[in-house]
């Protein structure tokens, strides 16, 4: 690991001066820290965040919930407020990593973790999210790579919680010297590679803090479901995992770990339409219209499968019913 200067803010404003200075914000440090381990990141500086009390907690105000950027993953999911109205979140944050690690790991660190692409987490492949010449998984090894929304570069987007926020219609605040900040939907946050998300995979500036996410509040009739498949039920990232969320009037259908960012089926959701109730029939037809623009790669057409298993069952759990 290379040498590099360590701050510790104590507030935001601490931290975005040492930001504007070229420090890098340390939350947690889970994902940093191994990317300093395997040389993937490099940097001279870190300033940690980890001590700022207005980046802590859960609030419930008008009548949405604020979750601050050092919330852990463990908070999230066991958030009374939370559970209740936005479940599918509640459970994402829940089912997420392991214990021990939702204990520390942050939202505001969840949703900037770098992806988890093999080549771009060994420091033997120069690839081109590293600003190298070629993507490796297109003539490598791809069963682990992206089915939607990929190329030039074919990472899936690794935060378990990023799906639920773009199917919620959450925000993201932030903070930073030029401009104060701004607030980003979170179906603005994420950006694909050919969006020029190929060296970074969302909208923040080098010197942007992510501060909260604010979810709107809850309506009448709002409901949802979180699935999620791995290959193992002990530790590990999901293979695929679905949000299907209903506000009351419309579905929305928000797959993860299949793109580079969290991807809306909108085949499923135009074939549900307006129906409120979720019958096995309509939940698979839902799911039979999932893959609508999906460019597999070499070998990982088989994830399709995983896809229409996650939406089928994220439907009928979102209703209320018995999932096999
Ligand atoms: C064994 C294992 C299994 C895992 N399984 C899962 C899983 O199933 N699902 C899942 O979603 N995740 C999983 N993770 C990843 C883990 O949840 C993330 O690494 C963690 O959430 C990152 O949070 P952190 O606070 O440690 O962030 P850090 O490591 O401190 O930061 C991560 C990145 O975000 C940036 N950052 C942090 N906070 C902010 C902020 N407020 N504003 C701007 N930038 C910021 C940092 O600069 C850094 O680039 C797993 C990790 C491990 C080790
Ligand atoms: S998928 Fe992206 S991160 Fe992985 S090798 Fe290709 S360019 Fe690099």
């Amino acid at each position: 690991m290379k040498a590099f200067d360590y701050a510790i803010a104590s507030n935001e404003s601490g931290a975005l001066a040492a930001l504007e200075r070229g420090y890098r914000p340390k939350a947690s440090g889970i994902d940093l820290l191994d990317l300093l381990k395997e040389r993937t990141a490099a940097p001279d500086s870190l300033v940690s965040i980890a001590d700022i009390a207005t980046l802590k907690g859960i609030r419930e105000e008008d009548g949405g919930i604020a979750i601050g950027a050092l919330a852990t993953l463990e908070e999230t999911g066991a958030h009374a407020g939370i559970r209740k109205h936005f479940h599918a979140l509640a459970e994402a944050a829940a089912e997420a990593a392991t214990p021990q690690i939702r204990a520390r790991a942050t939202v505001g660190g969840n949703i900037c973790q770098r992806p988890r692409c093999w080549y771009f987490r060994s420091a033997d492949f120069n690839c081109l999210k590293k600003g190298g010449p070629t993507c490796y998984a297109v003539e490598g090894e791809n069963s682990f790579h992206a089915v939607f929304g990929n190329g030039p570069c074919h990472i899936t987007h690794p935060s378990n919680i990023a799906p639920a926020l773009v199917a919620f219609g959450a925000e993201i605040v932030t903070v930073a010297p030029e401009d104060g900040g701004r607030t980003i939907r979170a179906a603005d946050f994420f950006m694909l590679p050919e969006d020029g998300g190929i060296m970074k995979e969302n909208v923040l500036k080098k010197d942007e803090l992510v501060t909260e996410i604010r979810l709107p509040a809850a309506v009448a009739g709002q409901k949802s479901g979180y699935v999620e498949l791995r290959e193992k039920q002990s530790f590990d990232w999901p293979l695929v995992s679905c949000v299907a969320a209903f506000n009351g009037t419309k579905w929305t259908i928000v797959l993860g770990h299949v793109a580079p960012t969290p991807w809306r089926a909108k085949g499923s959701e135009s074939l549900l339409g307006k129906a409120a109730a979720i019958t096995p029939e309509i939940a698979e037809k839902a799911a039979a219209a999932s893959d609508r623009g999906a460019k597999p790669m070499s070998q990982n057409a088989w994830r399709l499968k995983l896809v229409r298993a996650a939406v089928r069952r994220a439907l009928l759990l979102a209703d209320g019913k018995e999932i096999d």
